[in-house]
């Protein structure tokens, strides 16, 4: 059965959707089958994977409608054991009736059951809030993977979310379980970099990852060009970053 991760941290532009892309094909370069699906309204994981957002492609507004199931959603990306579930263009009017239907936490939970089997890792790349299509992925997940950029206020977003975290295992009845802390856009000779560093190792230690992804910036110009930074420039301090992270997971789970 494929584990579930969610990528998520309340608090915006903390590397969520570089994280879930990147993570995703490298783990697909490690011949996993991986499906990501975009909860995010913004489109931007399927902008990241080069899918053009003016395109009809069904998505997880029709699963959220009860119209397609997520294999009628799934679709092929560059990397052949990569999927790529999109989040609809969506005028105001239906991200207000998505935002509705997203408070239906056992709908994303109950869709992924057919395809579990088909993936070794299915990961949803979170919006920038805690709410709606958040809880319902946390919901869903086996794990909750937390991007922690370097930086201040990336401790306090990690409190809240441990905080909600633990009003949603009252809701589901067990502990949502952390995948690991993941430090992005590392800028390791800055003050304030060293200071966060410092402060998430005092504070969470155990969850801590080995990996830390860099500031890069082919990471953002692979984004940009709407390809996985391993596919871009597979030699650059980025895509080594991510591969390394998905090596770290791998090992966790037994596969290495
Ligand atoms: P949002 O909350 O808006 O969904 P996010 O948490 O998903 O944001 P990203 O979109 O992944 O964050 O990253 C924010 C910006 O930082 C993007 O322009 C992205 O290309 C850039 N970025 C992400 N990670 C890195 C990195 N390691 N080095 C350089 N730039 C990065
Ligand atoms: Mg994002």
């Amino acid at each position: 059965m494929g584990k579930v991760i969610s990528v998520a941290l309340p608090k915006g532009g903390v590397g969520k959707t570089t994280t879930a892309v990147n993570l995703a094909a490298s783990f697909a370069v490690a011949e996993k089958r991986v499906l990501v699906i975009d909860l995010d309204t913004s489109g931007a994981a399927g902008i990241s994977l080069g899918f053009n957002n003016t395109n009809r492609h069904p998505g997880v507004f029709d699963i959220f409608s009860y119209t397609r199931s997520i294999e009628q959603c799934t679709q092929p990306t560059d990397l052949p054991l990569l999927d790529f579930v999109p989040m609809n263009p969506l005028s105001p009017v239906d991200e207000d009736r998505m935002n509705r239907m997203s408070e239906n936490k056992m709908l994303l939970h109950h869709s992924l059951i057919p395809v579990k089997g088909t993936y070794d890792y299915i990961i949803f790349d979170c919006p920038p809030y805690a709410r709606g299509l958040m809880a319902a992925a946390i919901v869903a997940s086996d794990t909750v993977l937390i991007p922690a950029k370097s930086g201040h206020l990336t401790l306090d977003a990690i409190d809240k979310l441990f905080d909600y975290f633990k009003w949603i295992g009252l809701f589901t009845n067990k502990p949502v379980r952390i995948e690991g802390i993941v430090r992005t856009m590392h800028e390791p000779r800055t003050k304030v970099g060293l200071r966060t560093d410092h402060d998430l190792c005092e504070k969470y230690s155990s969850l801590v990852l080995k990996t830390i992804i860099p500031k890069n910036s082919t990471l953002s110009e692979s984004s940009y060009y709407g390809k996985p930074a391993i596919i871009y420039n597979a030699n650059s301090k980025g895509s080594i970053a991510y591969l390394a992270l998905a090596q770290e997971l791998m090992n966790k789970d037994g596969y290495i």
